[in-house]
């Protein structure tokens, strides 16, 4: 026979039927309640409806105008057999696979559903109500959220030429900042910070303090003082990079980053990770992803070429820019930008406003292809001698 629970209405109390509206608001935590939600690039399809738009063109989100590699679609349909699977939850393979490519030590590697993941397993790992992170104005937004949502306090220094001031980041760690979070190079606004800057800063930050160096678009940079994070986690017990598969190597749709870190970090991290963070098909794709050199070289050729092209237009508009080493340019309208995002929309081209960044009169446009960049500034003439 079966058994259920059961009990009589009234050995549970008094009923709460009838009791006003509660204040979910005023529940949650405070940390909570000030975020705003992330601002997703307007998808193409949105834009379809809202507009009878075909046609369009999207530079929003710095995805890689390559579309996947081939080697990798047609290398991960054979794990559409193993759907049934868990996935590897200790991501045995790739962990070897980045260790052959990129010599990074498995011990060291926390992976990630998208770097965005490790992000906010540092967070958790390390920051709680009274403990502090360090920011720069104009950085990425997923730094704040990932703190308040802990309800950690959140100090932002503000920016020295658009990028992130490191003497004055220096100067505001003190005992209970836990993590500063430093993008290199940054988005939007594409800066970067050379190696001798980032060891003088590395080497006078309390090793209480960990570093999180966002590095989502390091294979695109070409500077020769470019710092490569992954040679300075040996150095730096508490330095913690992260790398993505969603830029460069095409695979934002599926999800998948990492972090490298002391082992001990990367232990922690996984204590907090959802044991299955990264799925099947994610895991394949990035350890084919990591053999295509071609597509990686292509990918950095294309946005170098794409840059140039878009630099050049803007000179020849009289546009200011922030000279930028990412796959994205942000160019400087010098009033509120928003009118001309608009006025993009109706030509079909889906740029990034950049007002929750604290710069309005900004517009971010990802490097797409020749013929992409070719439509965002025919669009952009047209939306300027209309005005
Ligand atoms: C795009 C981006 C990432 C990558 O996010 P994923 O979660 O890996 O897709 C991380 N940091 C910055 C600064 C980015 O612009």
């Amino acid at each position: 026979m079966r058994w259920k629970s059961g009990y009589s209405a009234a050995t549970l109390g008094p009923s709460n039927t009838g009791k006003p509206m509660t204040d979910f608001f005023k529940l949650a935590q405070p940390g909570i309640t000030e975020l705003s939600p992330y601002q997703p690039g307007k998808p193409i399809e949105e834009l379809e409806r809202e507009l009878g738009l075909s046609d369009i063109v999207k530079l929003a989100s710095n995805e890689n105008p390559l579309g996947p590699s081939k080697t990798v679609t047609d290398g991960i349909s054979d794990q559409l057999t193993e759907l049934a699977r868990y996935p590897d939850g200790s991501a045995y393979l790739l962990k070897n696979k980045l260790h052959e490519k990129l010599g990074i030590d498995p011990a060291r590697i926390t992976v990630g559903n998208g770097s965005n993941d490790v992000l906010e397993l540092v967070a958790r790992v390390f920051l709680a109500p009274g403990l502090e992170a360090i920011v720069s104005e104009h950085s990425f937004v997923v730094y704040p959220l990932a703190t308040k949502s802990l309800g950690a306090d959140l100090t932002v220094i503000p920016a020295k030429d658009f990028g992130q001031d490191l003497v004055a980041t220096s100067g505001a760690i003190h005992e209970n900042t836990r993590v500063v979070f430093i993008a290199n190079p940054n988005n939007p606004t594409g800066t970067w910070i050379d190696r001798d800057t980032l060891t003088a800063f590395l080497d006078r930050v309390p090793s209480e303090t960990l570093v999180v160096l966002d590095e989502a678009y390091a294979e695109y940079v070409e500077e020769p003082d470019y710092p490569n994070g992954l040679e300075l986690v040996d150095q730096y017990d508490n330095l913690v990079v992260t790398r993505t598969f969603s830029k460069a190597y095409g695979l934002a749709g599926l999800r998948i980053g990492y972090s490298v870190s002391h082992p001990d970090i990367a232990d922690l991290m996984n204590r907090v990770r959802q044991p299955f963070n990264v799925n099947l098909m994610s895991l394949a794709a990035a350890r084919i992803a990591l053999d295509d050199d071609e597509y990686l070289s292509q990918s950095v050729r294309l946005n170098a070429e794409g840059m140039k092209q878009i630099m050049d237009a803007c000179s020849q508009m009289g546009l200011e820019y922030i000279p930028s080493v990412g796959n994205f340019l942000t160019i400087d309208f010098g009033r509120d930008a928003m009118p001309i995002y608009d006025a993009l929309l109706h030509q079909g081209v889906i740029v990034r406003p950049i007002g929750v960044y604290g710069l309005p009169n900004h517009l971010r446009v990802t490097i797409g292809l020749p013929e992409e960049n070719a439509r965002f500034i025919d669009a952009l003439q047209k939306v300027r001698s209309a005005e």
